[in-house]
């Protein structure tokens, strides 16, 4: 018996097609750059890279390859305790097609990479300053893995030139074991979070969590006041969404009014921006977010 929620309507959205999107796409092409966008399917896409009100486009990129040495219950990505070294020419070739793409903000991720003595931070921050050489308007925001919290991988990035520091709590305090890989912390994520922002106090820090993994609504409550804490400028909240049969189940669709409720909660707290929908993602128009919210 599938014992599977439904799925409720306001989950339901195309992919959208458009005159402008194809043209992004096929540019894309030539440039031989892969999209998390793409590569996932998000139904953002056009919301994203189309650019809202501020017409400020945004794109996410994936650096260090397509395997990770953790296996989160919720990811669909690879794994594996030794995946490929790092591509010494990705941060330059990255860079290049970044700056001839002509988009406005860029969300560089990774995998997690603790096989690698850095960490993989030295590839993320050349490749910042690769982008930023060619382009210093382009607005860089580094989604990186808690680097087991070592400082000086969170320096590195830090010392970058990235306009937004990101790292994802995910999840409460409760669920974390079940949810990450057991080698990710709750405390250790607000450590580093914590750590950027006092490094260089003039950085953005933000962070994500998933809803609808059995969580309540007090232990979210205290996740967003924790983050707050710690110095955490922007925060996102979606819903979480099972990749295969093999991973965690939903638990919950959470509506979109409680969405909305949590970006009230959130502005309240004084974040700089809350992000809050079933389909959010934590690089959801994140350029759109960004820019708004400098001109408030
Ligand atoms: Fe790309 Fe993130 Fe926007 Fe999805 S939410 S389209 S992955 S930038
Ligand atoms: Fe997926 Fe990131 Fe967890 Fe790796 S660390 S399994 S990429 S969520």
């Amino acid at each position: 018996e599938d014992q599977r929620l439904r799925l409720p309507p306001w989950l339901k959205r195309e992919i959208p097609t458009g005159k402008n999107f194809s043209k992004i796409k096929e540019q894309l092409r030539k440039l031989n750059l892969h999209t998390v966008c793409e590569e996932a399917r998000c139904p953002n896409i056009g919301e994203c890279w189309g650019g809202g009100e501020h017409g400020t486009q945004t794109a996410t990129i994936m650096l260090l390859g397509d395997t990770c040495t953790r296996g989160c219950r919720f990811c669909s990505v690879k794994t594996s305790r030794a995946p490929s070294p790092p591509d010494v020419n990705e941060p330059v070739n990255t860079a290049k097609a970044i700056a001839s793409w002509g988009l406005d903000y860029i969300v560089l991720t990774s995998v997690d990479r603790d096989d690698l003595p850095d960490g993989g931070s030295n590839h993320f921050a050349e490749t910042v300053r690769e982008i930023k050489n060619r382009n210093k308007n382009i607005l860089v925001e580094c989604l990186v893995p808690d680097f087991r919290g070592d400082l000086d991988q969170v320096r590195t990035i830090v010392e970058s030139g990235l306009d937004v520091y990101a790292h994802n709590i995910e999840t409460v305090e409760k669920l974390t074991p079940f949810v990450r890989d057991r080698r990710a912390k709750y405390r250790q994520s607000l450590f580093t979070l914590e750590n950027a922002k006092k490094m260089n106090p003039d950085l953005i820090t933000k962070s994500s969590i998933m809803l609808g993994l059995g969580e309540t609504d007090e232990e979210v409550e205290t996740t967003m006041r924790d983050l707050k804490a710690v110095g955490v400028d922007c925060v996102t909240l979606g819903q979480y969404m099972q990749p295969t049969k093999r991973h965690l189940k939903v638990v919950e669709y959470v509506t979109p009014a409680k969405y909305k409720h949590w970006e009230t909660f959130g502005q309240e707290l004084g974040f700089l921006y809350v992000a809050s929908g079933p389909l959010v993602r934590s690089s959801y128009k994140a350029g759109e977010f960004f820019i708004a919210s400098i001109l408030k």
